[in-house]
């Protein structure tokens, strides 16, 4: 038997010691089990509570803490503290990927999220980003349908390829993005030897007030790595958590994963001049119009001592702007701007920026109260501004209120105008016959084929072929004649003919 007299005791929540681990209370040892044994009720209830509802989107993940350190000098386009020469803050990293519930395998086909807190002395700065420098819509409105459609189906649960590419071809402004999953960036080895993307639009302003519109990359340093479909489906099989373990094993052993900043730079007044809107999530902007411009380097090497605490209720909002940061017209952006600080609101609770993982290095606002409030100020502080006791007062010189930008007043709900000739499949296109090579190419048809071979519509498999065609005709072509086995009613199923699942 285990000596327990030099362990501590077992107390209950609040406290007091408990007689027993190991039996409830009962009306004589064979006897039903009492409603006033509190010390039963209070452990089965608050198991019932271990959860916080997981995130809509981006619910399977892992993360660490580590390292900003700002190399290269960019102060004359943001006075951002944490981007100054030399600057070096604490961060937060979380990957992710965007469909799967808590538990699904981590090697699934799907964007990864790329979210970042930077702790700096000014507050604290998220950059809430994926794996990939684009998007497959361009308006927020859309967001819930899109999540909608790769999810499951009210009726059966089931995840459903009629639904994804019907809603994909229905949405041409998604050919980018799904160009690029169905490519080999779809599957990354492991977070670590994957990019970056802030994705989105920002703005930048410097010391002397100058506007700049900027785009993040995080390239790794560990060189991409991929996985094959066959590859990914097995160890889908075999070890679910195969992306958290290897964050955590090479964290674990030094072997610290590290990613460079860069940043494109646009002129502020450029945007209206240049040949596409610079503001729609699912272009880039090509390295030969807007070269990188280093920014220092991210390096993660410490694990969470406690997954839930620090990773489950870590909270990254695009809303966490810093003085020198802010915000562009950029119509998916603005519209996450309001839904990721409310997620945080429904999911955490109202003082989730009190916890230690969101906490920013000080603050010093007026909100008060709330569920799970424990920060209170002095009973002497005022709880309201303007106030004639000393209590904090805005300060726009520090804030800054020079982040806005020309707008043309007029209320509308309308596709944006700066660029109404911008088409949805020219750079999709680009990745296709002038990035990827033929190995590549080879891939990315037998990824289409196999993911469209579970389509059962033959309409909707008309479309898709119609959706590839305006991407790249020969791709078409080849996905036409890699489906042809598989099409529904054809005696040959999508095995025999060799397309992958
Ligand atoms: P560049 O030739 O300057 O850059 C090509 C980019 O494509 C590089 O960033 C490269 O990343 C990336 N890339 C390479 N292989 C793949 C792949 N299998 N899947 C996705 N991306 C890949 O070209 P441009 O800047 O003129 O852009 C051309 C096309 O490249 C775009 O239409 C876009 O699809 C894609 N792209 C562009 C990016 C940008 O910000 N301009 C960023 C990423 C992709 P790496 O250096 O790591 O190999």
């Amino acid at each position: 038997m285990t000596d327990t007299s030099s362990t501590p005791f077992t107390t209950t929540n609040s406290g007091a010691p408990v007689a027993s681990d190991d039996h409830s209370q009962s009306v004589g040892a064979d006897g039903p089990v009492v409603l006033h044994d509190h010390y039963l009720v209070e452990k089965l209830a608050q198991f019932n509570r271990e959860r916080v509802p997981e995130r809509v989107v981006h619910a399977k993940g892992g993360g660490a803490f580590g390292t900003f350190q700002t190399t290269g000098d960019v102060s004359a386009y943001t006075r951002a503290s944490l981007f100054q020469p030399g600057a070096s803050v604490q961060m937060l990293a979380r990957f992710s990927t965007v469909a799967g519930e808590q538990g699904s395998p981590d090697t699934w086909r799907d964007p990864r999220g790329f979210a970042l807190k930077f702790y700096t002395d000014e507050g604290n700065y998220d950059l809430v980003g994926n794996n990939t420098p684009v998007f497959f819509i361009r308006d927020g409105i859309k967001f819930p349908d899109f999540i909608h459609s790769q999810k499951r189906l009210p009726g059966t649960h089931l995840r459903d390829h009629n639904m994804q590419w019907d809603f994909w071809t229905l949405s041409p402004e998604s050919a980018h993005q799904v160009t690029w999953l169905m490519g080999d960036r779809g599957l990354p080895a492991s977070w670590r030897h994957m990019d970056g993307f802030g994705s989105h639009t920002y703005q930048w302003i410097n010391a002397a007030g100058e506007k700049f519109w900027v785009k993040y990359h995080f390239k790794t340093n560990q060189g991409i790595e991929i996985l094959s479909q066959a590859a990914a489906d097995q160890i889908a099989g075999e070890d679910a958590d195969f992306h958290i373990r290897d964050l955590s094993e090479a964290i674990d052993r030094g072997d610290f994963p590290s990613w460079t900043l860069s940043v494109q730079v646009m002129p502020y007044a450029d945007a209206a001049t240049y040949r596409f809107n610079p503001f729609d999530l699912t272009k880039v902007w090509p390295h030969s119009d807007y070269p990188l411009i280093e920014v220092g380097t991210m390096t993660l090497d410490r694990n969470p001592a406690n997954y839930f605490a620090e990773i489950e209720q870590a909270t990254f909002a695009p809303s966490n702007f810093v003085p020198g940061i802010a915000a562009s017209p950029d119509k998916m952006l603005l519209a996450r701007i309001f839904s990721y600080a409310d997620a945080h609101r429904y999911r955490v609770g109202t003082n989730h920026a009190q916890l230690p993982v969101n906490a920013p290095i000080s603050s010093n606002s007026y909100s008060k109260d709330g569920a799970m409030r424990f920060g209170f100020k002095d009973a002497s502080q005022p709880v309201y501004a303007p106030n004639s006791f000393g209590g904090p007062h805005a300060s726009p010189e520090r804030a800054g209120d020079d982040s806005g930008w020309e707008s043309d007043g007029e209320l509308l709900r309308v596709a944006a105008t700066l660029h109404p000739e911008d088409d949805d499949f020219g750079q999709a296109g680009t990745l296709v016959r002038e990035v990827l090579d033929d190995a590549a190419r080879d891939r990315l048809v037998a990824n289409i084929a196999g993911h469209v071979s579970k389509v059962t519509i033959p309409e909707l498999r008309e479309r898709v072929l119609h959706y590839w065609a305006q991407v790249d005709e020969t791709l078409s072509a080849r996905v036409a004649a890699a489906l042809a086995p598989s099409a529904p009613g054809a005696d040959v199923s999508a095995e025999e003919a060799g397309i992958p699942a």
